[in-house]
């Protein structure tokens, strides 16, 4: 697989505004046959990354390698690069085997294309398919057409950019686990762009989360979720109780920080209905159960504490009937394992 390497990358548009920066100084390696994610809100330039890697965009400052290539201002075709978009990008007046065959046409590859249709045909499971219409599919085939399409010419880098958006849930999930699958046994470099962080991290090797055109982390899924870096990186992945930093809660907990709040997850916190006997091990805290919400098979509880500082905690509805049942007005203990909690200036 090929290796991406991406160095201060900027992009700039002239908008009616003034000067917007999509893409502000990037730094991205693509390890070869890793499939990295791009994963950020909206607006975040991750699109924009995407193409400028693609060569659709000509870059305001920065280079792009490949391998020890720099592919900064190669043409598109000489980048050799598979492409997958959410909006199908099928040709409706083609078959499906007419269409996968564009994909090799387009790179004039030599040799069987009648066999080579086939052979990727059956790589997305959809054999027998080959002479049906992109209309007479539904939405989930003609997204692994058009990746059998993009793997067609056998590209050096396989580009999606939100492939399963347009998808229901189910589909959406189904269509995960077929291109892992795919991508492990092509063994192509991948680059995927999703908003949706459940796809990031289980597809991913790495992810890279975009924040206003910039990385504010990247690592291993791991790593992002255990150790974030920033109160942006902490709250995009999961749920957070932030704190102040001079509650009674962080101060009881021993929790030493010279920034201001303190962040943890409601998951973290273990609750008792009266303090533990031998108070050494594990210190907790009085609060009173301000708010109990049912939301199906979770429950969650807001806990106040006397200097009025409230918490989330997320209970599985068994967990609930089983531990606690609290209602609304009872005092509880709390204990929240400091090695847990993060400290950070902003919220
Ligand atoms: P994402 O894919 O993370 O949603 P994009 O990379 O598509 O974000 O866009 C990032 C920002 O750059 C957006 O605010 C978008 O409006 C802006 N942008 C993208 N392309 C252009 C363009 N050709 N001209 C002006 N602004 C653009
Ligand atoms: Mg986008």
């Amino acid at each position: 697989g090929l290796y991406v390497r991406v160095r201060n990358m900027v992009k700039h548009f002239n908008t009616a505004k003034g000067l917007f920066r999509a893409v502000d100084g990037v730094d991205v390696d693509i390890e070869p046959s890793t499939i990295v994610a791009l994963l950020g809100p909206s607006g975040s330039g991750k699109t924009t990354l995407l193409r400028l890697i693609a060569g659709l965009e000509q870059p305001t400052g920065g280079s792009i390698y490949f391998d020890d290539t720099d592919a900064t201002n190669l043409s598109v075709q000489d980048r050799q690069i598979g492409f997958v978009f959410q909006s199908y990008a099928l040709f409706n007046h083609k078959t499906v085997a007419e269409n996968i065959k564009f994909g090799l046409e387009v790179r004039k590859l030599k040799g069987d294309h009648d066999k080579r249709v086939q052979d990727l045909l059956a790589l997305v499971q959809l054999q027998g398919l080959g002479d049906r219409y992109p209309r007479q599919l539904s939405g989930g085939q003609r997204q692994r057409i058009a990746l059998a399409r993009a793997l067609a010419s056998n590209p050096r880098l396989l580009l999606l950019d939100e492939p399963f958006g347009a998808l229901d849930a189910v589909v959406r999930k189904q269509l995960r686990a077929g291109l892992k699958e795919i991508v492990r046994s092509v063994g192509v470099t991948t680059i995927i762009v999703t908003h949706d962080q459940e796809e990031a991290f289980d597809l991913a090797d790495k992810v890279v989360v975009f924040n206003r055109g910039l990385v504010e982390q990247q690592g291993s899924p791991t790593e992002i979720i255990k150790r974030p870096r920033t109160p942006f990186i902490m709250k995009f992945v999961g749920e957070t109780n932030v704190v102040p930093a001079t509650s009674l809660l962080a101060k009881r907990m021993r929790f030493a920080t010279s920034k201001s709040n303190v962040m943890f997850r409601p998951h973290d916190i273990r609750l008792f209905k009266s303090p533990p006997a031998d108070d050494n091990g594990v210190l907790t805290i009085g609060a009173n159960v301000a708010n109990k919400a049912n939301l199906g098979w979770i429950i969650k509880y807001t806990l106040r504490f006397d200097d009025d500082v409230e918490c989330e905690l997320q209970l599985t509805r068994d967990q609930d009937e089983r531990e606690y049942s609290l209602v609304v007005g009872s005092r509880v203990f709390v204990h929240v394992n400091p090695r847990s909690m993060m400290g950070f200036n902003q919220s």
